[in-house]
């Protein structure tokens, strides 16, 4: 039997919206813990964010993706959205085989100011911050969009 962890029973006040892919999901941890949040509520599907847009994703993965977002917002009083898309996303990859990197990578930026569009016209008076991930050797560079 392992050793308790610690529980607090209240709600963070940010919400990170990314992608599945777990080669990340600790760098996006200290992301957030550097903008102040030792705790986050988390949105994670593949393709993360491009899920709030039709751009590139369908309507059913849209209306799913938009529900959720709004229930953790209204619901756990959330203060600050932080967006994230990441280089070599393999949601990208598979729905745009042919599209080159440099394509690729404006796709996911447009995908990113859109899917804070949203964001931001839903739910008035939060935070929202976008950030791109990409990895440089052992390390990940987060741009902000
Ligand atoms: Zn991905």
């Amino acid at each position: 039997m392992s050793a308790p962890i610690q529980f607090d029973p209240t709600h963070p006040h940010a919400l990170a919206m990314y992608c599945s892919d777990g080669r990340f999901t600790e760098a996006v941890e200290g992301l957030l813990r550097g903008l102040g949040h030792a705790r986050l509520d988390t949105l994670t599907i593949p393709g993360g964010p491009a899920l709030l847009d039709m751009t590139s994703s369908g309507l059913s993965a849209v209306d799913v993706m938009r529900e959720a977002a709004s229930f953790l917002i209204r619901g756990h009083a959330i203060k600050q959205v932080v967006l994230l898309g990441h280089e070599g996303c393999g949601y990208y990859k598979a729905r745009y085989t042919y599209e080159s990197p440099e394509a690729m990578r404006r796709r996911q930026l447009n995908d990113l100011r859109q899917a804070a569009h949203w964001v931001r016209g839903a739910h008035e008076g939060l935070a929202v911050a976008t950030y791109f991930a990409t990895p440089e050797g052992a390390h990940v560079r987060f741009d902000e969009i």
